[in-house]
């Protein structure tokens, strides 16, 4: 599954992605010819992007949506805090928070890059535009997920304040995208044990951190110097979303890693 960059060439942009990304492009109508030529085209490994960035590509290792390892078990019975995938495939997996800047250019590079991030929204940053993030969903098979009605820190809050917080923001987002949220991460990573009580009893089935973040265009490790499988990366939807999220899809390129869907592994069913 290890790409190398190529040239882009103008037959790209006839190219019909796999795994059902995109609607089939139609060929272009040789109405003189009276044969047909088969012809086979090697998948693109990158595509120029907005403003004119080079896109890298990523094709999928496996059937997107599927399970791929059920959710761990907290031995506490509440819902486990996940801070990294533990697997044994070369896959990292990019997470996009709060919603602040709806930046034109997402949609596009999701769906070029063939990429499908997990979304933690805020419900008073997604009333400002709802379609923007029901596109992204629907486009680009983002999965929406939870980050509190309006981002305030948890810690040592009460358990009435929480829960409103947390089961009134999935109750948004399900009424607004039509999906209930599976998985809900606590707003500056700061939560206690009210916090994952609330969610639990809010239906969440995973509390998820992160392990590496973009900030300005820079991929920023917790540990080491590269990203590793099975890390988190959480980016935030900004100004400089294309730069980040460019960044994040070079680090993978280089450092050999696929970023394929978290719920894939986080199911609540088995593989
Ligand atoms: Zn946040």
């Amino acid at each position: 599954m290890r790409r190398i960059r190529a040239a882009v060439a103008a037959a790209l942009a006839v190219v019909t992605v796999s795994c059902g990304t995109a609607e089939p492009v139609a060929q272009p109508s040789t109405a003189t010819t009276t044969t047909t030529t088969v012809t086979t085209t090697t998948p693109p490994t990158a595509v120029p992007g907005p403003g004119g960035v080079t896109v890298p590509v990523f094709q999928h290792p496996y059937r997107f949506g599927s399970a791929q390892a059920k959710v761990p078990a907290a031995p506490d019975g509440l819902l486990p805090v996940v801070r990294r995938i533990e697997t044994d495939k070369p896959y990292v997996f990019i997470t996009i928070d709060d919603g602040a800047v709806r930046h034109p250019a997402a949609l596009e590079l999701m769906r070029s890059s063939n990429v499908r991030p997990s979304l933690f929204l805020n419900t008073k940053h997604v009333q400002d535009g709802p379609p923007f993030f029901k596109a992204l969903q629907d486009q680009a098979h983002a999965k929406v997920h939870a980050h509190t009605a309006t981002h305030p820190n948890l810690q040592g809050k009460g358990y009435e304040f929480q829960k409103q917080e947390i089961c009134g923001n999935a109750d948004y987002l399900e009424g607004q995208l039509g999906v209930r949220p599976t998985l809900f991460r606590p707003p500056f990573g700061n939560y206690d044990g009210t916090t994952r009580r609330a969610a639990t009893d809010c239906g969440f089935s995973a509390l998820v951190m992160w392990t590496a973040a973009v900030n300005d265009g820079v991929v920023q490790f917790q540990a080491g110097g590269k990203l590793n499988a099975g890390d988190i990366v959480l980016m935030h939807f900004r100004q400089s979303f294309v730069e980040d999220f460019v960044a994040f899809l070079n680090r993978c390129e280089q450092d050999g890693l696929t970023p394929v869907p978290l719920e894939d592994f986080l199911s609540t069913t088995a593989p």
